[in-house]
């Protein structure tokens, strides 16, 4: 189970990574550029975003249309090819993401099968964020509404219990992670209410759970208490975002739906680009060490594929 590689105690650094899968058009050369720079450090897991199709608009014969692209495809077979990667080099634990927007629970399971071939054992099971922000999340009509539902049916996997019933299957052995949020969900109305909806896909059989990126520290350490609280007793593990530029200050929030406390953006307003970058590295460094002091399942770094700035984090966290 990719929860066993998890700290035991507080001090001990255990960190995984978030990436992207080739951008259109690009290489997964592109991708392991940036692992190979991290890799002395020893990640425990490196996960691989999904990304559903978005409708962009084309130009045809002088007309805009609405073209359905994936700008960000094959999170899949970059987790087979990165099981193969890293084979031999360290114990890192490779875990794709799985949506449910935009598939049938029949396509959900195919991509499943298709990972339990290539001998992947963890997958983060989640909604997916609606194709566009205005309209909300749409499910697809044979599929999940919720991520509950996507783990419901990892776990039937996991019993053996195919969509197709089939003779005496090996059941597949998946660790399954969730996500959750510090700074609550945007579309729960409350925090319990949000709360309550993690505890259902615990109680479905969750894993561990992997925060969206929060600044202020305070707010994890008040989740993880409130979901102990409601009887959560799986590892939650933080998600930490450096910030990188100006631009973010606006981007993140609107984006993820998190806010940053008025000191760090006190902070970063007169500065340049170059000094907000080093800004965010202190100030993500002192997030990962209160972290650490008080202890945490893991740290988990969203890269966005840039491996310099979390670098620098684990250069002075080691
Ligand atoms: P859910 O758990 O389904 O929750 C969505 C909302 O519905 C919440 O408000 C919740 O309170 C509510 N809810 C949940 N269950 C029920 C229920 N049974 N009845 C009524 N309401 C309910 N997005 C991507 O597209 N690709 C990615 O790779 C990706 N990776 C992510 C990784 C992490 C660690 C995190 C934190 C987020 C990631 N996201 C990704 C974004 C995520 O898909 C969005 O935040 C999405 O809006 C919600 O996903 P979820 O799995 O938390 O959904």
């Amino acid at each position: 189970m990719y929860t066993d590689k998890f700290a035991t105690k507080p001090g001990e650094l255990k960190w995984s990574l978030e990436i992207l899968p080739p951008t259109l058009g690009k290489t997964v050369d592109d991708v392991c550029a940036t692992l190979d720079q991290l890799l002395e450090y020893h990640p425990i897991g490196i996960e691989v975003t999904y990304h559903q199709e978005k409708i962009v608009s084309k130009n045809e014969n002088g007309m805009q249309i609405g073209y359905p692209l994936r700008r960000n495809p094959g999170t899949v077979p970059l987790c087979s090819y990165l099981k193969g990667y890293y084979h031999g080099k360290d114990d890192v634990e490779i875990t794709p993401h799985l949506i449910c927007g935009g598939f049938s629970i029949k396509e959900c399971e195919e991509a499943l099968i298709d990972l339990n071939v290539a001998n992947i054992r963890t997958v983060l099971a989640l909604r997916g964020d609606p194709q566009d922000l205005e309209k909300g999340f749409v499910p697809h009509p044979e599929g999940h509404h919720h991520a509950s539902g996507l783990v419901e049916q990892i776990v039937n996997l996991n019993n053996g219990k195919y969509l197709f019933p089939i003779e005496d299957p090996t059941p597949t052995k998946f660790c399954i992670g969730v996500a959750g949020y510090p700074d609550k969900h945007y579309e729960a109305p409350n925090r319990d209410y949000d709360m309550q909806m993690l505890k259902n896909k615990v109680d479905k059989g969750a894993d561990y759970i992997v925060t969206q990126m929060f600044f202020d520290t305070k707010n994890y350490f008040a989740f993880v208490e409130k979901a102990r609280k409601v009887g959560i007793k799986i590892p939650i593990v933080p998600g930490i975002k450096p910030l990188d530029s100006k631009k973010q200050l606006t981007v993140l929030p609107r984006k993820f739906h998190i806010e940053l406390p008025q000191e760090l953006v006190e902070m970063t307003l007169s500065q340049d680009d170059a000094a907000v970058k080093q800004i965010g590295i202190e100030w993500a460094v002192a997030q990962c060490k209160e972290l650490l002091y008080y202890g945490v399942p893991a740290l988990h770094f969203y890269s966005m594929n840039k491996a310099a700035p979390i670098k620098e984090i684990l250069k002075k966290l080691v």
